[in-house]
């Protein structure tokens, strides 16, 4: 174990350079064949175009024992980059704003070492997935048959966390990332003067009444005890100051750590809206799109993690990882692959960087070590389970 050594110095050259290239959701085509390349150069045999741009590469012990897959996404965000870094993004209008080009990177550093120091049995699948930023990559994946083409005992991601200690570790059994719907809704009324409001139908102020009445669906209709977020991000109504307006536009998301809450809140949403439809006379179209589900950590996959968490702490020592972190509130279509396969999703500290998708993120390189020897230990601690799955 003591001389192996993860090349930080490539690695976070490889990262940078994944920076300086982000690609939005299925148009991952040059990270994709970087990878491919770098997988072949190592070794392996990937399968590439799952989903388009995936790519999946096998480590095959030849030994019976457990399969995993340990999952990194590749996808940037449609954000303007404002941090001035060498590497900072080349492509106007797009950026690594989640740290993807961390993700993918600590994978290809994982395929490094584990094709050095392979564990004793058992087979670990590499999966570089697309899209997981709004566009359901991991299910698009699982649609075209990656647990077939790719049998598996358990899977595991791991996203970098801003606020959390720079290479601190986190995991928690059971639910760890909200499952959401987005909504976007259209008030249609009647125009009017300002002067003259009951000669119209409002579109706005009834657009109001509805934004404000909706947090009332967290604080009386849902169960307290469980996370849960509407949140508003569009109100777009109006030309100008004196004219009220024809019809309003809303957009925005609902989150919960419960998929029953989740359904309440979507019945909830619709009903409220049904209902200042006929209250007022306008019309109102509720458009509920783009369903993430709730990311579950399996009981015993995450005891796994915890497990090599901890030797990993004896190994390398540094911030001691939190066994029973706090689950947030985003949303990971992680959670598309945990509802078919157990296993765990973690988060390794990023320091107190700026948030994930501002335009001043960016991923500390300083992480990729630690999030490397996760992967590797965390492969080698599955292989030695006693009873395989
Ligand atoms: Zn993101
Ligand atoms: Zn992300």
């Amino acid at each position: 174990m003591e001389a192996l050594t993860v090349d930080a110095a490539f690695l976070a050259e490889l990262r940078r350079d994944l920076h300086a290239h982000p690609e939005l959701r299925f148009e991952e085509h040059r990270t994709s064949a970087l990878v491919a390349e770098h997988l072949r150069h190592l070794g392996y045999t990937p399968h590439t175009g799952l989903a388009r741009t995936g790519v999946v590469a096998t480590l095959d012990t030849g030994i019976a024992g457990p399969a995993i897959m340990l999952r990194a996404d590749m996808d940037a965000l449609p954000v303007s980059e404002a941090g001035q870094a060498p590497w900072a993004s080349c492509t106007p209008g797009v950026m690594h704003a989640c740290g993807h080009d961390g993700h993918t990177t600590m994978l290809l550093g994982a395929a490094a070492l584990l094709k050095a120091d392979p564990p004793p049995r058992g087979r670990v699948h590499f999966v570089f997935q697309p899209a997981e930023e709004g566009g359901a990559g991991a299910q698009v994946m699982i649609d075209e048959g990656l647990f077939d083409l790719f049998p598996t005992d358990y899977c595991f991601g791991l996203h970098n966390w801003p606020g959390l200690e720079a290479g601190r570790m986190g995991v928690r059994s059971g639910p760890i990332m909200a499952g959401g719907w987005r909504f976007a809704i259209q008030i249609t009324g009647k125009g009017s003067h300002a002067a003259q409001p009951h000669l119209g139908t409002d579109p706005l102020t009834i657009g109001a009444a509805l934004v404000q009445e909706a947090q009332l669906l967290v604080a009386r209709r849902t169960d307290p005890t469980i996370p849960a977020v509407v949140s508003f991000c569009v109100f777009d109504a109006g030309t100008t100051d004196n004219i009220l307006p024809e019809t309003a536009r809303l957009a925005g998301t609902l989150r919960a750590l419960d998929p029953v809450v989740l359904d309440e809140l979507k019945d909830g949403l619709q009903r409220l809206c049904n209902g200042l439809q006929m209250a007022h006379g306008v019309n109102i179209q509720v458009n509920f799109h783009q369903p993430y589900p709730v990311t579950v950590n399996e009981h015993h996959a995450t005891q796994l993690a915890r497990k090599a968490m901890h030797a990993l702490d004896v190994q390398m020592g540094g911030p001691a990882p939190d066994m029973d972190i706090t689950p947030s509130l985003a949303s990971e279509d992680f959670g598309f692959m945990l509802q078919k396969k157990p296993g765990a999703y973690a988060m390794i500290g990023n320091g107190e960087s700026y948030k994930l998708h501002s335009p001043d993120y960016d991923f500390d390189d300083s992480i990729i070590t630690r999030g490397v020897r996760y992967w590797h230990t965390l492969a080698h601690t599955c292989a030695a389970q006693e009873h395989a799955p």
